[in-house]
């Protein structure tokens, strides 16, 4: 049988939004993601990174720095006794740098090449899955793919929400502060946790 998952946005969702993490040193995990992503593990969740990493196209670091950083990142979260099954990332653009890194590609979310990749590759069932990101680009992102979706006002979730969501293509199925909330919604809705009260 095929497996559920939860996507997880990196930046902003994952670690602290810094515009681009042009430095391995500016990768700070924001707070209680790794007690998240540990329950996601212990109640059988895939958990998958699909992150945008243009920053590779406009020339702001090497292709390198992001493999060093999701090092990082799976070193962070193994000392909570987390963990990621599969990181999938995008390094291209449309409109800026050179080629290969400039092209019009199937991967950069919106777009559901990414997604496709990881439902081969890990056996997942987009229908009984969950995508969490910051941006109304990853609610959009979660409807093409056939997941739930959750904003979470952590990065520019916030700002996203109160400023710019009337421009959004999708509505989100829930808003929680944090990933750890995030969680604790599809945890309950999927009745796995049920003495959790939004807002405690
Ligand atoms: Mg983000
Ligand atoms: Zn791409």
């Amino acid at each position: 049988m095929a497996h559920r998952a939860v996507f997880l946005d990196r930046d902003g969702t994952i670690n602290e939004e810094v515009g681009y993490v042009n430095h391995i040193e500016r990768f700070i995990l924001l707070p209680r993601v790794g007690e998240a992503i540990r329950l996601l593990n212990q109640h059988q969740f895939k958990t998958v990174v699909v992150t945008n990493q243009s920053g590779v196209a406009r020339g702001y670091f090497p292709e390198s720095l992001i493999h060093q950083v999701h090092q990082k990142m799976l070193d962070l979260l193994k000392r909570e006794g987390a963990y990621l099954d599969g990181i999938y990332y995008c390094p291209h653009h449309p409109d800026i740098g050179v080629p290969p890194y400039r092209q019009k590609c199937r991967c950069r979310k919106p777009a559901t090449g990414l997604i496709e990749e990881a439902v081969r590759e890990l056996a997942l069932d987009t229908s009984r899955s969950y995508m969490v990101g910051d941006r109304g680009v990853d609610i959009e992102f979660a409807h093409q793919i056939g997941t739930k979706a959750i904003l979470v006002l952590t990065g520019y979730g916030r700002g996203e929400w109160e400023y710019s969501r009337d421009q959004w293509k999708a509505e989100p199925d829930d808003v929680a502060e944090d990933l750890f909330e995030a969680v604790q919604w599809i945890l309950q809705r999927e009745s796995l946790k049920t003495n959790f009260k939004k807002g405690e």
